[in-house]
């Protein structure tokens, strides 16, 4: 098979430019180190064509131990740094990954199945985060509060110390940079565990960022496998004093419980059931564009995927027909080619658990409008990859499984509204909350619709639009917490109320005392 080939080929090349052993790759960044696991094997497997691509041992236990006392001693020499001299070196960190974009970007797109242009935008984002982050490193002040007592009262920020995070695989740059740039800006370390499906580029960026920015070594830690391995060894490390996971409800469960167990705390960015709601009055070329980006897009493995669209009764009748037709014309492709816009789902069960979803709901009653098999024109090599078509059900109700469900494919499912009120009750009856939209030239209406929406991102007239300047997160099954904006680096700290006697004779009270 030439294109697997052609895949393997890229992977060590990859590898022998960054000093690995493509037979034995060093998979993890530990104290300042690329280091091979030492666990079980495990082999990943190519989206396009469903053959081998690379094998690599899982980190173990014992390497996230040393990576976990490494990140400790790390913490202590970072956080002895002047807060401005920190900054500097996040904007270095940032440059360090100058000149490696393209080869990051060209790895992630075959590991992950991504478009090519889709993961260099990733690669410019985890830049764009530590630039931004580290312009906060030595804003992040105290305050000081007026106390009715005679003492001076002052609150700080303090690092957690050692924070663990967890992450996905449908943007594994992006996720990566996404939390290390605001727990080292807040003054922390971090050993971080990427999925196992997209264990490579997460390692190279901890490399690059931490030799670019003269990081202490070991302040970044990435180890590399399993969850019921890595990463359950990670989440209940005792060093470990915050968590941050990036990844399904289901998981995010097991996570919040191992914090619990020894009462840590965490966020949690979890899965979405995003409503797009269009209204008549919409701008309907727009609509119909948006509606289709915010499915397709990253062939709908994206937390904050449109995959509810909900229409206003009378366009039930032309729109789900102009959005089947402007979905055949995406360019589904080979990750690798320039021309792709969607390319394959990243893994075989991903793939199979979107084929049983279709079936049941087409069982159900729903229609297929469009797609539900893979596309006719892929080359024959790429038989037994993971492609779905864009694909589109009508005559789907509330109830349905695929109507409730995160699918995580190129799956949309369009139900009719009637008006404002029955829209937000369509709209917010599901157990996720991460975002949704709402399309229409009235603004009253459009702003009235938004702001009755349980959710924590919300579109006017667009959708995806994100930056790592505003917040983000979930309600409901969704998660908890933020990250992004200052909001997400207050995630990383906690406050210390210092309080200081002005009095001339020490007032220290028994009890509650007098005038407090
Ligand atoms: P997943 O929950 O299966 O896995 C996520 C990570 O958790 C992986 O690294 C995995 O190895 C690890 N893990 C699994 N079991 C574990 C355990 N017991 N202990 C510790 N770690 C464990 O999710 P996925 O399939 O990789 O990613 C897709 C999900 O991520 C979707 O639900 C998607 O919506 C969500 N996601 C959310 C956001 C957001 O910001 N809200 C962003 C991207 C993806």
């Amino acid at each position: 098979n030439t294109l697997n080939k052609r895949a393997r080929d890229t992977v060590a090349q990859f590898l022998d430019a960054y000093g690995m052993d493509p037979d034995a790759p060093s998979t993890n960044w530990v104290a300042g180190q690329l280091v091979q696991g030492t666990g079980e094997s495990i082999t990943l497997l190519d989206p396009s064509t469903g053959l081998p691509l690379l094998q690599y041992q899982d980190a173990g236990h014992h390497m996230v131990d040393k990576a976990v006392k490494a990140a400790v001693e790390a913490q202590k020499a970072w956080i002895a740094i002047s807060a401005s001299e920190r900054g500097r070196r996040l904007q270095d960190a940032a440059r360090g990954l100058e000149g490696h974009e393209e080869s990051l970007a060209r790895l992630e797109s075959l590991i992950a199945g991504k478009p090519v242009r889709d993961c260099r935008g990733e690669v410019g984002k985890v830049r764009e985060m530590f630039e931004y982050y580290a312009g906060w490193c030595d804003k992040q002040h105290g305050e000081v509060i007026d106390v009715p007592t005679s003492h001076l009262n002052y609150v700080q920020r303090i690092p957690y110390g050692v924070v663990g995070q967890i992450t996905p695989w449908n943007a594994p740059m992006f996720t990566c940079g996404w939390q290390l740039a605001p727990a080292l800006a807040a003054g922390n370390a971090a050993v971080l565990k990427p999925s196992e499906l997209t264990p490579l580029t997460s390692a190279i960026l901890a490399m690059l960022l931490e030799q670019g920015g003269r990081l202490p070594r070991g302040l970044i830690g990435i180890v590399n496998g399993l969850g019921h391995t890595t990463g359950k060894t990670l989440t209940s490390h005792p060093d470990i004093a915050k968590l941050v996971f990036v990844g399904s409800p289901e998981t995010g469960r097991r996570i919040a419980e191992a914090g619990a167990q020894r009462l840590v705390p965490s966020v949690l960015e979890l899965g979405g059931k995003s409503a797009n709601i269009i209204f008549e009055d919409a701008a309907i070329n727009d609509a119909v564009s948006g509606a289709q980006a915010a499915i397709f897009a990253a062939a709908g493995q994206s937390c904050v995927a449109g995959s509810r669209l909900l229409l206003q009764e009378s366009l039930m009748t032309e729109f789900p027909e102009r959005l089947a037709r402007a979905a055949e014309t995406i360019a589904v492709g080979l990750p690798d080619d320039e021309a792709t816009r969607m390319g394959p789902l990243q893994n075989a069960a991903q793939l199979s658990r979107v084929h049983q979803l279709i079936d049941e709901a087409v069982a159900q009653g729903a229609t297929l409008l469009t797609g539900g098999k893979p596309p006719t024109h892929l080359p024959a090599e790429a038989a037994d990859g993971y492609f779905l078509a864009p694909t589109i059900l009508t005559d789907v109700t509330p109830d349905m499984a695929i109507a409730n469900e995160e699918v995580f494919g190129p799956v949309l499912v369009i139900m009719p509204f009637q008006d404002e009120e029955d829209a937000v009750a369509l709209a917010n009856g599901t157990r996720f909350g991460l975002a949704g939209a709402v399309w229409s030239r009235d603004t009253g209406k459009a702003m009235r619709v938004a702001h009755q929406l349980r959710v924590g991102t919300v579109w006017i007239n667009s959708y995806k639009t994100i930056s790592v300047m505003s917040p983000f997160g979930g309600f409901g099954d969704s998660g908890y917490g933020r990250s992004s904006g200052p909001d997400g680096l207050h995630e990383y700290s906690v406050p210390r109320s210092v309080w200081v006697e002005t009095a001339p004779k020490a007032t220290a009270a028994m009890g509650y005392g007098d005038g407090q």
